[in-house]
C-alpha cells in the first residue's frame, strides 16, 4: 500500500497544479469499507488520518480497535433512521446528510460532550430515483436549517455522481456541483468541503472545484466483496 499511498498523493498534487488549484487544496478521505484494522492502522502510520467507512457495525468494530489513534471518522454510507443514535455517537463526520428531518435528529443525539458533528449534504446531481441524496433545488433550504442547528456544523456538499459514457459529460455533473457550491457560499454559508472524485474519476472532480476525494481501490486496491 506504501507504492500506492505515495502514487495517490503524487497524483492529487499533480491535479492541483494541473487545474490551477492551491497546493494541498485537495483532502484525502481514505475509504475503508471492507478492509481491515490493520489496513487502515499501516495507512495511518503512512500520515493518512481521515477514514471513511459505509457500515456502522463494521465501522464501530475498527474504531474500537483503533482507539489508540488520532483519527477521523466519516460516514458515507446511507442514513437508516434507526442508526441515526449511533451515527451521531461515534462519527466526527456524516457527509451523507440528505433530509431535514435525519438532520434534526443527529442534531438531537449528538451529545453536548462532543463537538459538533460535521456534516455535509449529499446532493443527487445526476437525478437519479435510486440514488439517494437531496434533490439540487432543495439544497439551499437544507442547507439553511442544518446551519441553524447548534450540534451540527455544516461543512459543505458531497456528491456520488451517475457513471457518464464520456469525460465531457462527466465534468459537466462536476460542475454543477461546484456551481450549487458556490451558490450557498456566496449566499453566507461558511463552507469548505466539496467532496466529490473517487478512484476513476478524481482528478476530473479536482478540475472542477472539488476540495475532498473519496478513495478506495486507487489505495487498497480492488475490493473483494
Ligand atoms: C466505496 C465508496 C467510495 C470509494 O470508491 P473507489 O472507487 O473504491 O475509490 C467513495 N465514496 C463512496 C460514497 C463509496 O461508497
Amino acid at each position: 500500500m506504501v507504492a500506492e499511498f505515495e502514487q495517490l498523493l503524487q497524483r492529487i498534487a499533480d491535479a492541483e497544479k494541473r487545474f490551477a488549484r492551491r497546493p494541498g487544496a485537495i483532502k484525502l478521505l481514505a475509504v475503508s469499507k471492507t478492509r481491515s484494522v490493520d489496513e487502515i492502522r499501516s495507512c495511518a502510520a503512512l500520515g493518512q488520518r481521515a477514514f471513511g467507512e459505509n457500515y456502522l457495525q463494521e465501522a464501530a468494530v475498527k474504531m474500537e480497535a483503533l482507539r489508540d489513534l488520532d483519527l477521523e471518522w466519516h460516514y458515507i454510507g446511507h442514513i437508516q433512521s434507526n442508526k441515526i443514535p449511533d451515527l451521531a455517537h461515534y462519527f466526527d463526520w456524516v457527509d451523507t446528510l440528505a433530509s431535514g428531518p435525519v438532520a434534526v435528529k443527529l442534531d438531537q443525539r449528538r451529545g453536548l460532550e462532543l463537538r459538533p458533528l460535521q456534516v455535509c449534504i449529499q446532493v443527487n446531481i445526476s437525478g437519479e430515483e435510486s440514488k439517494s441524496g437531496c434533490l439540487p433545488e432543495r439544497v439551499p433550504e437544507l442547507a439553511n436549517l442544518v446551519a441553524e442547528l447548534p450540534n451540527l456544523r455544516l461543512r459543505g456538499l458531497m456528491a456520488i455522481p451517475a457513471i457518464e459514457d464520456n469525460a465531457e459529460k462527466q465534468k459537466l455533473v462536476f460542475r454543477r456541483m461546484g456551481d450549487i457550491f458556490q451558490d450557498l457560499v456566496e449566499s453566507g454559508l461558511a463552507l469548505d468541503t466539496l467532496s466529490m472524485g473517487m478512484s476513476a474519476d478524481f482528478e476530473a472532480a479536482i478540475a472542477e472545484g472539488s476540495t475532498m476525494v473519496r478513495i478506495g481501490t486507487a489505495l487498497f486496491g480492488p475490493r473483494i466483496d
